[in-house]
């Protein structure tokens, strides 16, 4: 593992003494974010007895709220089983041990698929809807019609593991994120959890004498004039899910957004007698994070929210935790759909075979980046290209249907010849020839660019997956009394590859595990009440 310090070392983040200052409020276990990794901790934590307050930069929901709301799960999950899937943990434990590789030890992975089926269940008791219906081609996101499908590179690994669909969408039209998220929230309110909106974590409290974190200092826009409050609000939205297709336009209003967190933000202190779990997010919006850690994935497209800083892993740090993966930056070039596409051949600008194409969106991704140049074009024929048109309508939602049209118009060149479609390309014409040898295709031949560098109409999205190092069994931040880390800002499941529906997968499975930890810390001499 790499364990690197953060790069960002501002004096005023580091953590500062305890009982210096009578705090604002206390809490048995202060959550600072509410994604689903947050929404985990403080159910679990609430379900144990604790008082639990949750605080977010923003509204709360996070990257979680935009997401397609897919959950890895598998071993036998209802939806499986009424979908006729067989499967088992350990099937879903040796396909998952080649795609996680050493990032958690094989107990903790092994515990990951036992439980996956009974986390369904625990997430579907809270009111997430999931349902059974199953896709029955390969694509990166299934349509409204469609919500258990192979979100991963399974079958490209059917020798080591019976292959399984394990990507419950959560059911909901469109990206179903945004239900996931909402339920999660109306479940941890239903459970007593307190939200602070609009308040930032900016520096932990510690207790000088043993080091235990003891609470947050954060600035707050509860006391701003509602005018304020109310454009904070409407600037974050917009720079939210716009803004992660129109990137300057999401810039410009975030930059809006934080000047009145500058301008009519109060400091706030937030005691917490048990401990504090970190569950910020990642960092693909921390722009000197990103270039120390993953100068590679420049030009990818930033999936997330600018809530996705770094301030959680950087609070860790500051604390004195430490980090791994940092470098691991999950890049998504997708071939489907439509599915006919995985009919094509993936080659390079020497016109060598990049990949296969069958495998997950994320791997094609990464050998993409590590081609020459980061191109590749994908090589298709006549009648390959007819049908990934008649399948476009059919087999894609609005996100992905302007990209598949543009992909098949724009973002093709054809020839009659390999060699032609090569040159036009800018393809090397006899390695694609050699390369493709034998090949059977009917002209004329058609090259799709999807390269990952390129500025296109169909940029590569990335999130980040690596974070602070916890302990495995109870999510603690090691080396941190009293501090606990969970999804993106913390190492998991999905830090050194993902798959589709990995992150949440992990976000639940760790947020659970540093709620249920926290819960069960001692109180540390602090009263438990509200200020
Ligand atoms: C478009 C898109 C689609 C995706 N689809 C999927 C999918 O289908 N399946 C999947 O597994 N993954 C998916 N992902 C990735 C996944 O959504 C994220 O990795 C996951 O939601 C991270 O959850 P989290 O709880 O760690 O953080 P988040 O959900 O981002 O929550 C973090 C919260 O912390 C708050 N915060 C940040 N800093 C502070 C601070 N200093 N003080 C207080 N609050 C703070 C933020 O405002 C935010 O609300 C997708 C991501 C995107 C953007």
């Amino acid at each position: 593992m790499d364990a690197t310090t953060a790069p960002w070392d501002d004096p005023s983040s580091r953590p500062t003494a305890a009982l210096d200052r009578t705090d604002d409020l206390t809490a048995d276990v202060v959550v600072v974010g509410f994604g689903a990794a947050g929404a985990c901790a403080a159910i679990e934590a609430a379900e144990a007895g604790a008082t639990v307050l949750v605080l977010d930069r923003f509204g709360g929901g996070g990257a979680t709220a935009i997401s397609g709301g897919v959950v890895y799960a598998g071993g036998g999950t209802a939806q499986q089983r009424a979908a006729g899937v067989t499967d088992t943990p350990q099937a879903m434990y040796d396909y998952l041990r080649q795609e996680a590789g050493d990032a958690v030890s094989a107990d903790t992975l092994r515990r990951f698929c036992d439980q996956s089926a009974a986390m369904v269940d625990w997430l579907a008791g809270l009111g997430v809807p999931f349902d059974a219906r199953l896709c029955p081609y390969k694509t990166s996101y299934p349509t409204n019609r469609h919500y258990l499908y192979y979100s991963g590179s399974e079958t490209a690994f059917a020798e080591v593991s019976p292959p399984a669909p394990r990507g419950h969408r959560v059911y909901a039209r469109g990206t179903s994120g945004r239900v996931f998220a909402a339920r999660l929230t109306a479940a941890a309110r239903d459970r007593g959890v307190e939200l602070r909106e609009q308040t930032r974590a900016e520096r932990l409290i510690t207790d000088p004498d043993t080091g235990r974190v003891t609470g947050v200092e954060c600035r707050t826009l509860r006391a701003a004039p509602a005018w304020a409050r109310l454009t904070h609000r409407v600037l974050h939205r917009w720079s939210v899910k716009p803004g992660v297709y129109l990137p300057g336009l999401g810039r410009v209003l975030h930059r809006r957004a934080a000047g009145i967190e500058r301008r009519y933000g109060r400091p706030l202190r937030i005691g917490a007698a048990r401990g504090v779990v970190l569950s910020a997010g990642g960092f693909v919006f921390n722009r000197p994070m990103m270039r120390e850690h993953a100068p590679d994935y420049r030009g990818g497209l930033r999936l997330g929210t600018p809530g996705d800083d770094g301030s959680g892993i950087l609070l860790g740090v500051a604390a004195g935790g430490s980090t791994a993966f940092l470098d691991r930056v999950s890049i998504w070039r997708f071939l489907t759909p439509p599915s006919a596409m995985l009919g094509g051949l993936l080659v390079d600008r020497d016109g060598r075979h990049v990949c296969d194409e069958t495998r997950y969106g994320a791997a094609i991704g990464e050998a993409v980046l590590r081609s020459p140049g980061g191109r590749a074009w994908l090589l298709l024929d006549a009648p390959t290209v007819k049908q990934c048109r008649s399948q476009v309508r059919e087999q894609t939602l609005w996100f992905q249907r302007w990209q598949a049209y543009w992909l098949l118009t724009a973002g093709r060149v054809t020839g009659p010849t390999l060699p032609a479609v090569a040159r036009r390309a800018g393809v090397d014409p006899a390695g694609l020839v050699a390369t493709v040898g034998a090949w059977g295709g009917s002209p004329p031949y058609s090259m799709i660019d999807v390269s990952i560098r390129k500025r296109a109409a169909a940029p590569a999205p990335m999130l980040t997956l690596g974070g602070l190092r916890v302990d495995e069994e109870t999510g603690q931040v090691l080396g941190v009394p009293g501090l606990y880390a969970a999804g993106r800002t913390a190492v998991g499941i999905c830090s050194r590859s993902y798959v589709s529906g990995l992150s949440l997968a992990d976000c639940v499975f760790s947020g659970r595990r540093a709620g249920l930890s926290v819960a069960s810390e001692d109180r540390g001499g602090l009263h438990a009440h509200r200020g």
